[in-house]
């Protein structure tokens, strides 16, 4: 094992009042350690710090000298609240001068209107401190500012997600390399506390770090550790669940659903009504989805399950669209529709309103249905769903696709 000072250490910091004030969500730093987590750093802390230049230079003047990388993120744009370049000036001792050549280059990749923006800040957006050194920015127009001091290597990145991660690439290229020193498999329909003690000694191992992370109708395990023992930790876990873990690779049940049609050939299709395009919008997320995915159909308002899936007017009456009688004909409705091997649909009571005694808000139906040799089959399931108007809708979508996972799963191969 690893021992814990080997570890190359880092520190992150976010600058900004709006990550502080929760007007926007820190994201750099996140996405960072994560990074630097599977090549094998210690990520020591991550920090936000408001836009102003004495939270900075104190958080510098504590860093630097303890921890081997400090990055940081934001503050470099043109406005009033970008402090960083004078806050490292100030730490430095070192007056700003201009990077002309670097600046050029960024303006040279534009013209019109955005050149001319550009020109116009060059007198502070060309800046760095003069004992520091600039780095391009192959994304924006904000330099990046590097230097070192006392064995730590420190770096001042531009905050706009898509411009961090860009200079992050360019400046750590050895985080890009795939590591096996992580893996993680996502459980379906397991609670967290049955994942956990179905692998005590993969949890109790001191050589692995396991992260537990339950979501609806999942549970994923993050296992981090040293490539072999992370390899054979992934092995028991699966050997474990042997009906409950998604596929190596497949993160989310929708990837679960595409893979095993895509891989016996099927097609799926979706009728909704309470999830309102839920279901289709997770399983069109997924690039290539295409390929098994035909198309759906929201279906609100009976008449709409009716029109347009032929739900027998019978069916509505006398079983109401919330049922597991009116689930089974949205299924085979769709199923038939779109000429798919396989279909799912959804209708239940997100609420707050609309529920009753007999059907409260959260009981949600689901139903299956398949082409058979014989015929469409179908069959229904209900669930009682906790949470608000939000949290019904997304563990009913979190139901659903685990239900479609779970026959495309049980459908023989080449079977339709
Ligand atoms: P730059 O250094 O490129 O000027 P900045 O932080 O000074 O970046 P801002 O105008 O403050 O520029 O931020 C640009 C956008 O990036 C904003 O929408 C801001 O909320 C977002 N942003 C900044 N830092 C982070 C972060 N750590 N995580 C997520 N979003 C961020
Ligand atoms: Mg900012």
């Amino acid at each position: 094992m690893e021992s814990v000072r080997e570890l190359r250490s880092a520190v992150l910091a976010a600058v900004g009042d709006e990550l502080l004030s929760g007007v926007r969500r820190e994201g750099n730093c996140a996405a960072l350690a994560w990074r630097l987590h599977d090549a094998g750093w210690r990520v020591e802390r991550i920090e936000v710090v408001p836009d102003d230049s004495e939270s900075i230079v104190g958080l510098l003047r504590h860093w630097v000298g303890r921890t081997d990388l400090l990055v940081l993120s934001g503050g470099l744009g043109p406005t009033h609240d970008d402090r960083t370049r004078e806050a490292l000036s100030a730490y430095l001792d070192s007056p700003l001068r201009r990077e002309e050549a670097l600046y050029d280059r960024i303006v040279g990749r534009y013209d019109g209107e955005r050149r001319a923006a550009l020109e116009y800040v060059r007198s502070s957006q060309s800046l760095v401190p003069a004992s520091a050194q600039g780095l391009y920015n192959p994304e924006g127009s904000a330099l990046g500012i590097a230097f070192e001091r006392r064995g730590t290597r420190v770096l001042s990145l531009p905050g706009v997600p898509s411009e961090f991660a860009a200079m992050v690439r360019q400046e750590l290229p050895e985080l890009f390399v795939p590591s096996h020193r992580w893996t993680s498999v996502v459980l379906a329909g397991v609670s967290e506390l049955c994942a956990v003690e179905r692998v005590p000694e993969v949890i109790a191992d001191p050589a692995l770090h396991v992260s537990v992370l339950p979501s609806f109708a999942s549970v994923e395990l993050v296992v981090r550790g040293e490539p072999g023992r992370v390899r054979d930790a992934e092995g028991l876990i699966r050997d474990r669940f042997p009906d409950d873990a998604l596929p190596a690779g497949c993160a989310a049940l929708q990837e679960a659903v595409l893979h095993e049609a895509r891989s016996r050939g099927m097609t799926l299709s979706c009728a909704e009504s309470c999830t309102g395009g839920l279901v289709q919008g997770a399983l069109t997320s997924v690039p290539g989805s295409s390929d098994a995915f035909l198309g759906g159909v929201v279906a609100y308002s009976d008449e709409a399950k009716r029109k347009v899936l032929g739900v027998d007017p019978e069916v509505l009456t006398r079983h109401g669209a919330v049922s597991g009688e009116c689930a089974r004909a949205m299924a085979e409705g769709v199923l038939r529709l779109y000429g798919a091997s396989l279909a799912v649909s959804v209708t239940g009571i997100a609420g707050p309103g609309g529920g009753s005694e007999e059907k409260p808000t959260g009981t949600v139906w689901f139903a299956v249905a398949s082409m058979e040799e014989g015929g469409v089959r179908s069959s229904a399931f209900l669930r009682n769903l906790r949470g608000d108007r939000d949290g019904v809708r997304e563990r009913a979508v979190a139901c659903a696709l685990s239900a479609l996972w779970r026959a495309a799963k049980d459908t023989k191969p080449g079977g339709r």
